[in-house]
């Protein structure tokens, strides 16, 4: 298979073009270098009529020859990923290292799901009466993805999906639709025709599936913005939704942290793949204590970083992933500028490509926009706090709900700061570690349902209880 052209879209088994094609920038260059077929409302007819089509067969298989077919799946996409990482840093931008992470991560991914096994119940079992409740899947999937983990964000809902026993439409993002497109062409002859179809267009094409009646849920994964209006078209016809949005993730540094143990853990959990993370550090509350030394060591970090095309070595963070991203984080750079905050920065960034440098904004004022929105771009605001139940409460008023970090050496401390922060994930002395055994769920507006886990995986299906009188 040839990883730099022929991009197809998957329908019913095979391969589908289009009339009309769509560029696809690299980010590192601004410069298109591939391009893929623009979905047309009838292809998108014929994707869900072929997962509808391929429904019943599917699910009738015993779990077990599912659990296979995802292994079988992840055995044919392993001896790619080398192809798959080149590809990836082309169109999303990371390093080497960064993509490698992702490809890989995908493959065993794939092989962890495939473990697992809807649980059954037997709620009574008496002499007058047999009460079971099982999981039944629910149909086709309408499945969206973003651009900043095109693939890992695929795989999450792929996988789980399938072993449930549904089929699915999968759209990925515009900006990123080629390692999407490339990996369910080498699943063509893996997997029965019609059980995952991908698809790709701009965005009317996620207008025209989130309001399509074939679909038994939608599974989407984006910014809370566009999860509104999904919610919105899902409300027509009740599917069910899973939504996993945007995030403002707080991270809480206590006096206690050895300053130069943590510095670079807690770079990395702001910065990792030039912060376009749902759940990076997006706010820094540093106890007074140490705020100064801290911010030194970040932004010596920040000045050793080196910024540039993801492909070249050495380098560490790459470009903002796409031109509509890239302007809205100098909007909100130039907004601190203007406001006079104090932006401590580091590292030269290339002239061409979608940059940015690496951005530590000093203390500001809680209520500017670079605290209170998501910037979803290198530039962290670090805030200074004085007592912990102070900064619970700061951390805390956010519309979003998605993560954040607890860092202090006192372990039951930080346990019960962490049990006080109001969101679906808190890590302690780490952060951005993702399981596929454990739920990862959005509160407030960062989310809907739960992805990942045995809870991720019972949401593509439904539970039904069977009652048996006995006489
Ligand atoms: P986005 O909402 O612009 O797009 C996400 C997907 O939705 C894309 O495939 C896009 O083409 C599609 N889309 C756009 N308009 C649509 C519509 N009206 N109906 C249906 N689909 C539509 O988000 P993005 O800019 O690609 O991704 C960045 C955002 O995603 C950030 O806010 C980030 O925090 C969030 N995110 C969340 C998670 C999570 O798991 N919670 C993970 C990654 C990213």
């Amino acid at each position: 298979m040839d990883f730099d052209r022929d991009y197809s879209m998957t329908i019913n088994g095979g391969p589908a073009t289009a009339a009309s094609w769509l560029d696809v920038v690299n980010p590192a260059t601004g410069k298109a270098f591939a391009q893929v077929p623009d979905c047309t409302s009838e292809q998108l007819d014929e994707a869900v009529s072929s997962a509808q089509a391929a429904f019943p067969q599917w699910r009738a298989l015993p779990l077990s020859d599912r659990q296979a077919l995802l292994l079988k799946a992840a055995d044919a996409i392993e001896p790619h990923v080398e192809a798959l990482v080149r590809l990836f840093t082309r169109e999303q931008g990371r390093s080497t290292a960064g993509a490698r992470l992702e490809i890989e991560g995908a493959v065993q991914w794939l092989r962890a799901v495939s473990r697992m096994a809807p649980p059954e119940h037997v709620v009574e079992d008496s002499t007058e009466q047999l009460i079971r409740t099982r999981y039944v899947p629910l149909g086709v999937i309408c499945a969206i993805a973003p651009w900043n983990f095109p693939v890992t964000l695929s795989i999450w809902k792929i996988a789980p999906a399938l072993l449930a026993g549904n089929t699915m439409v999968l759209k990925p993002s515009p900006f990123t639709p080629l390692c999407t497109l490339k990996i369910a062409e080498l699943l063509r002859d893996v997997l029965p025709a019609g059980v995952l179809n991908v698809v790709c267009g701009g965005d009317n094409l996620g207008v025209w599936m989130t309001s399509h009646p074939g679909f038994a849920k939608i599974s989407f994964t984006g910014s809370t913005a566009t999860g509104k209006r999904v919610m919105e078209a899902a409300s027509r016809d009740l599917k069910r939704v899973t939504l996993e949005l945007g995030g403002n993730d707080a991270a809480i540094v206590m006096p206690d942290v050895d300053v130069d143990a943590v510095a670079e853990k807690i770079f990395n959990g702001a910065f990792y793949n030039s912060a376009q993370i749902c759940v990076a550090t997006k706010r820094l509350y540093v106890h007074a204590d140490v705020y100064d030394r801290l911010r030194d060591r970040l932004v010596e970090l920040a000045q050793a970083a080196k910024v540039g095309d993801g492909s070249q070595q050495g380098v560490t963070l790459g470009p903002i992933q796409n031109a509509r991203q890239w302007e809205r984080v100098r909007e909100l750079l130039a907004d601190a500028r203007e406001k006079g905050l104090t932006l401590l920065q580091g590292g030269d960034v290339p002239e061409e490509g979608f940059f940015i440098p690496v951005t530590i904004v000093d203390n500001p004022p809680e209520h500017e926009r670079v605290v209170q929105e998501e910037a979803f771009g290198p530039i962290l605001p670090m805030l200074k706090f004085q007592s912990v139940d102070e900064v619970i409460d700061r951390a805390n008023a956010s519309d979003y709900g998605l993560a954040g970090a607890v860092w202090s050496a006192d372990e039951d401390a930080a346990m019960s700061i962490a049990e006080r922060i109001e969101t679906g994930t808190v890590w302690i002395n780490q952060n951005l570690v993702l399981r596929p055994d454990t739920p990862f769920a959005g509160r407030k507006q960062s989310g809907l349902g739960v992805e990942n886990g045995m809870e991720g995986l019972l949401e593509f299906m439904a539970p039904q209880a069977i009652y048996l009188a006995r006489s």
